[in-house]
């Protein structure tokens, strides 16, 4: 085992590696697990631009194009995804309303702006600052608070239940979510956070 600097850990089983560089087209793999720990630098950050410039596009798109429509009995009724939301504002489930859209919108949406923000200089080719840096680790801080994805599944799990008694449209909305689920599991698999930090280290001031 080489210097502390030196040693990566796996991110799926935490078996610790000595850190080289990967060769042109070249991916590194866990040991013992198999998992991808390093890419080459230019793919790694060119694939977190690209997911996080569709995902937020996406996720504007789930804001603004109408989410779910239902017809029950010659009535029916349609709403936003933010109107979805707000069908909790009455009184007492204010602050869960508003804990849930800033779950399910406005953190993610922060997060990817910071990615974006973080990573375009790398894809440019141009010395990163601190400010990239600080971005990049602000994505990641709001990771695991950023929970489109499982109100996407809680949605379809309710939607199974009530398909029963009335019919349901899916609007556009719908399936923008639906495309930021796919995206984000690829984002998971896809990208070497390493890979990221090591090349935003080289920043100035
Ligand atoms: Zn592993």
């Amino acid at each position: 085992m080489g210097p502390l600097e030196d040693l990566i850990a796996c991110p799926h089983c935490d078996t610790l590696h000595n850190y080289s560089d990967v060769p042109e087209g070249a991916q590194a793999h866990c040991r013992k697990c198999g998992a991808v720990m390093l890419t080459q630098r230019a793919a790694s950050v060119a694939i977190v631009l690209s997911l996080a410039l569709s995902s937020f596009l996406l996720m504007i798109a789930a804001i603004s194009f109408p989410f779910l429509g239902v017809e029950a009995g010659g009535l029916s009724n349609g709403t936003s995804l933010l109107g979805t939301v707000m069908a909790f504002s009455d009184d007492y489930a204010l602050p869960l309303a508003i804990a849930v859209a800033a779950f399910i919108v406005f953190i993610p949406l922060t997060r990817l702006g910071a990615l974006i923000v973080a990573v375009t200089p790398l894809v440019l080719d141009r010395t990163p600052r601190s400010l990239h840096k600080r971005a990049f680790g602000l994505a990641e801080q709001l990771r695991p608070w950023s929970m489109a994805e499982i109100f996407v599944v809680g949605v379809a799990v309710a939607l199974v239940k009530i398909t029963a008694l009335v019919s349901v449209t899916y609007g556009l909305a719908f399936w923008a979510l639906a495309g930021l689920v796919v995206l984000s599991f690829w984002q998971d698999t896809l990208i070497c956070r390493y890979t990221v930090w090591r090349a935003l280290d080289t920043s100035r001031d």
